[in-house]
């Protein structure tokens, strides 16, 4: 993942080392308070700036996807292949949906298009949140 960054014009510095390392091979889909708190840990007095900015720079160069279905915050992925997401709408797990990731009703209709991306969000309630509703 270093080697990755490194690939695509990222200058690590140790700060975005933490911020890289917290990223890798993380499906959790963390928001920028996520990472901020966690690299705080690890470097005391790191600014939530310092996080916010490498997050954008690191999306710029494309080593990360921002997603916007969590309509609190931005959240990030480090899985940059083609997939969709479903998110809890009660407490804002997401997780990656692999299946009928090729969407071709849109390619059929449009002809002046060409289609770069296809991005599918489910909203729905995940099983822990459903049986603390049961309970309720
Ligand atoms: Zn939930
Ligand atoms: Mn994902």
């Amino acid at each position: 993942m270093f080697k990755q960054f490194r690939d695509i014009g990222i200058k690590l510095t140790p700060q975005r080392m933490v911020i890289a390392n917290l990223l890798t091979n993380n499906s959790t889909h963390p928001s920028a308070e996520d990472i901020y708190h966690a690299a705080l840990e690890q470097i005391p007095g790191m600014s939530f700036a310092t996080v916010y900015n490498t997050l954008e720079i690191f999306k710029e160069k494309g080593a990360i996807r921002e997603l916007n279905i969590d309509p609190e915050r931005k959240r990030y992925d480090p899985d940059t292949s083609n997939h969709h997401h479903l998110i809890c709408v009660k407490c804002g797990k997401i997780i990656d949906v692999f299946d009928g990731v090729d969407v071709n009703v849109v390619n059929d209709t449009i002809s002046e298009f060409k289609i770069a991306e296809v991005h599918v969000e489910f909203y729905g309630v995940c099983n822990s949140c459903e049986k603390k509703n049961n309970k309720e």
